[in-house]
């Protein structure tokens, strides 16, 4: 069980959640970092009292500094203070939720220390995956997903002797706000369009993804990686209530669920307190109310970024690296409303074709993979 507990990207979706979970349970918090948030930081900081707030940005971490200059906080900013805040002494687990490629330094540097690591940021395991999974075997870090999927998975797999015993793991998928829709009803849908995610209230990024279904894709790699299996082993099936969280298949025929209401307190709870369970605020599921469970095959023609997702992870190397660079790249460009909904995946296929692949990547270079792939939507959309 979690005493003192680490959050990067306190301010966001998960960040806040975890601050919930955390004054339930009297958890210490003894590091938060954000991105420019110095509001929603100030009040954290004075509610929760670290020894250490980071700012991403240079000048959001000075006013946060003039502003908090009546309590004994040591404020810091930049990559520098991320990784102090992922690798402080004293800290038993660090929660992951920055949103992004960015997380990835963080992460490592927290493996280092051998820390628990309750892991949301999906971006970190797409990019690096093999690289992260060998680091917490060889620092004896455990790294249990926040990701409601993953925890599902995670949570049927608790009693599983022998993992050859493993034949699929099935992940649920919303949908997202576009279920249904075709190719042309697609092509004018827009921001606010994309943000309305039917289930799950989530920062802006992921709900993006949702709505292209790459974050299906990006969580098809992130099983492979936690879990060690080729992607024949996942399979992802549309489930429009977000009740059955994720399922596992064994090799005789058994398949396991974890069912719950969609409240993303659960699966961070029990990242913190595994391998206890304690009463969470998550409300109770009413089988009696909550209607029929249906599941269909994704679409993969309207939803190309899937299919592009699967493709990367058969290919393997750095074609990962390069998926989710071009992606997070799109994505920040689709909620500048500067292009459309299918000039995500067609850059995430325009940087697939032109950055060179390498198999098996050094930590350098996946970030040089990554770097390209931005470099090439950059090049797509004309600066
Ligand atoms: P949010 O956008 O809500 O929060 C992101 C956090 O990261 C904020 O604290 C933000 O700070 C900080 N941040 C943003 N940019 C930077 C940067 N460049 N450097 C350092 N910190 C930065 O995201 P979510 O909480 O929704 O998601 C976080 C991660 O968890 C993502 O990887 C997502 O895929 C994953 N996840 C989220 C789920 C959810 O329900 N939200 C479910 C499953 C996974 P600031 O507020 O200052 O911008
Ligand atoms: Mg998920």
């Amino acid at each position: 069980m979690t005493k003192n507990l680490v959050i990067l990207g306190s301010t966001g979706s998960i960040g806040r959640q975890t601050l919930d979970v955390c004054e339930r349970l009297e958890i210490r918090v003894l590091a938060l970092t954000a991105g420019s948030n110095v509001d929603r930081m100030e009040e954290q900081c004075r509610a929760f009292r670290p020894v250490l707030a980071v700012m991403a940005d240079a000048a959001a971490a000075e006013e946060l500094r003039r502003r908090l200059s009546d309590l004994k906080i040591e404020i810091d900013s930049g990559d520098a203070g991320l990784l102090r805040a992922a690798s402080l002494d004293g800290a038993d687990t660090v929660v992951t939720a920055v949103v992004g490629m960015v997380g990835l330094r963080p992460t490592l540097a927290a493996i280092r220390k051998g820390r628990r690591i309750a892991l949301a940021n999906k971006e970190t395991l797409v990019c690096a995956g093999e690289l992260v999974m060998r680091e917490a075997e060889r620092f004896g870090a455990e790294i249990i997903p926040v990701d409601s999927e993953h925890s599902a998975i995670f949570q049927c797999l608790m009693g599983c002797r022998d993992r050859a015993e493993l034949r699929k793991l099935i992940l649920t998928c919303s949908g997202g706000p576009f279920y249904g829709m075709t190719r042309e009803q697609l092509a004018a849908v827009t921001r606010e369009d994309a943000l309305r995610h039917p289930n799950w209230k989530m920062g802006e990024k992921i709900t993006i993804d949702c709505a292209t279904l790459m974050n299906k894709g990006l969580e098809f790699i992130e099983a492979m990686r936690l879990y060690s299996v080729g992607p024949e082993k996942v399979a992802v099936a549309i489930h429009r209530q977000s009740i059955v969280h994720s399922l596992v298949e064994f090799t005789d025929g058994a398949v396991m669920a974890q069912l719950g209401t969609p409240d993303m307190r659960l699966p961070i709870q029990l990242a913190l307190t595994y391998p206890q369970r304690l009463p969470s605020p998550a409300g109770e599921l009413d089988l009696f109310t909550c209607g029929a469970l249906t599941f269909a095959e994704p679409d993969l023609e309207t939803f190309p970024c899937l299919r592009l997702a699967q493709e990367s992870a058969r290919t393997g190397g750095t074609a990962c690296a390069v998926l989710n660079g071009a992606n997070e790249a799109a994505v920040a460009r689709f909620l500048r409303r500067e292009i459309g909904f299918y000039d995500i995946s067609d850059a995430v296929a325009c940087a697939l074709d032109s950055v060179p692949l390498c198999a098996d990547p050094t930590l350098e270079e996946i970030l040089e993979a990554d770097r390209c792939a931005r470099a090439a939507v950059a090049a797509k959309f004309g600066n």
